[in-house]
């Protein structure tokens, strides 16, 4: 995104100040159809809806902050993923970006799998009925009790993620009476993040077991040893936002490179190798990321073109798209509360809610877009930091955006993309109530979570 300043029309400078901002957009009631997802559109009075309900309407019933999920959005977007990677592949959502029980059945309905990492989302993901065997549990320091429950379960896969945890899965799953299928997973010396991948200090990070050094090829020796685990592959996963394939093709190409070194030296083959998730998502205007169908056919030749090299076949591929699938599918409707213009600055916009319900921007300095929704303005744009109530000056849900200057206290504006890693991570900050998840589909609107209250909060204080 560009960092320059630039001189069209602001209100209250004359040059605006250093920031994370292009021009202004010419129309401030245009909605990009990269950020918002598929059923988005304005009324023509000018009002945001989706799924056909405007929101005003949903303000009314649901109140805010809260987010609201494009449920036809959601699937369409499960359909892609699984029809571009077809029958031969498996596409596992990442539960971690957002998941309740509405998900897990949207998701088995579509025909996708599921990755877990804890024993709350393994739990959320049998609850709502999602078979086990296609579950994928992962994490770096799973817990014992974990472990026997994934095991006893009968997930699909657990990914180990250490030595010790090689030994502790076997010796579990002997106990419990199973063989568990596992993956190894493995840091290849590649970790990629937004536009760029860096290949170096790549294996000072606390996931998987380096390729270097030959960790890995130690990590499969005593993994084929053991009776309690069968060892069906190797796993990766580079870093997350990425928009450039280049990092998946030399993780690709150092996964590979091991399959041929297991097979030299156990005569094994191992029938699959997942590649992780981490694909970019359109935030601003500015991003573009590729559609499923130019990744499944990107990462399908890579995989294909290298295992012909190193003459083995080719194995089974999966994928784990957590953001990609539902990071478009839905926004966070707020409410705008104080105006405060700082002379020669910007304009502080405050909502009613903040880093509780998107900490992104705080914790990754991510960027997002933000729309006035509930009316049309043409009123020329300012130059606003869209900040949250809480006690932090880095309380910020949008950096840098423009806003019609005749923005006033009542108006609802929305920030979209915000389907993943917001509610999922959001928090009780200043005794914040975590905001609701409305799915919204064809003129209909259901909660799937509920807004927090008082109540919930009090019910843990045990005094
Ligand atoms: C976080 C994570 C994902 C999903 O990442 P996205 O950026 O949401 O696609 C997939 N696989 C693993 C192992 C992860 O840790």
């Amino acid at each position: 995104m560009s960092r320059s300043a630039h001189p069209a029309g602001p209100r209250h400078a004359d040059v605006l100040p250093e920031g994370h901002y292009s021009a202004p957009p010419t129309d401030l009631n245009a909605l990009d159809a990269k950020v918002w997802s598929r059923t988005a559109t304005r009324t023509p009075e000018g009002v945001l809806s989706m799924g056909g309900i405007e929101v005003t309407r949903l303000a009314e019933e649901f109140g805010t902050p809260a987010y609201f999920v494009d449920e036809a959005d959601f699937r369409a977007r499960c359909r892609a993923w699984r029809d571009a990677f077809g029958t031969d592949a498996d596409v596992f959502y990442a539960g971690k970006a957002f998941l309740s029980r509405a998900v897990v059945r949207w998701l088995h309905e579509e025909g996708l799998n599921l990755d877990v990492c804890s024993g709350g989302e393994l739990a959320t993901a049998l609850g709502a009925g999602m078979p086990a065997e296609r579950i994928a549990f992962h994490g770096n320091n799973k817990s014992e009790e974990e472990i026997e429950r994934a095991v006893a379960a009968g997930v699909g896969r657990i990914v180990l993620d250490s030595f010790q945890e090689i030994v502790r899965v076997s010796h579990i799953a002997e106990r419990l009476g199973r063989r568990q299928p596992v993956q190894i997973r493995v840091t290849v010396g590649v970790e990629a993040h937004t536009h760029e991948f860096i290949a170096t200090a790549h294996e000072d990070q606390k996931f998987g077991i380096a390729l270097a050094g030959g960790q890995a090829a130690e990590a499969v020796r005593r993994a084929l040893k053991l009776d309690g685990i069968e060892l069906i592959g190797i796993h990766s996963h580079i870093g997350s936002q990425i928009f450039d394939m280049a990092g998946f093709e030399v993780s690709a190409r150092r996964v590979v490179q091991l399959l041929a070194e297991v097979r030299d030296e156990h005569g094994v083959e191992l029938p699959e190798i997942d590649l992780g998730g981490g694909l970019g998502i359109a935030y601003t205007s500015d991003d573009d990321p590729r559609e499923p169908h130019e990744i499944a056919k990107a990462l399908n030749e890579i995989v294909t073109r290298e295992c012909a090299a190193a003459n083995l076949r080719t194995p089974r591929i999966s994928v784990e798209p957590g953001r990609a699938i539902v990071g478009p599918t839905a926004f966070t409707l707020y409410e705008v509360g104080t105006i405060k213009p700082l002379e020669g600055l910007r304009t502080y916009v405050s909502v009613d809610g903040g880093m509780s319900d998107n900490i992104r921007t705080a914790l990754y300095d991510a960027e997002y877009t933000v729309t006035l929704v509930s009316r049309r303005s043409d009123a020329e744009p300012m130059l606003v930091r869209v900040v949250g109530k809480h006690c932090e000056s880095g309380d910020i849900v949008v950096r840098d955006a423009f806003l019609p200057a005749d923005l006033a206290p009542g108006d609802l504006i929305a920030v979209p993309a915000t389907g993943a890693y917001c509610r999922s991570m959001a928090s009780n900050y200043n005794h914040a109530l975590r905001p609701p998840v409305v799915a919204v589909d064809d003129g209909a609107a259901r909660v799937i979570v509920r807004r927090e209250t008082e109540e919930d909060l009090l019910r843990l204080d045990v005094g």
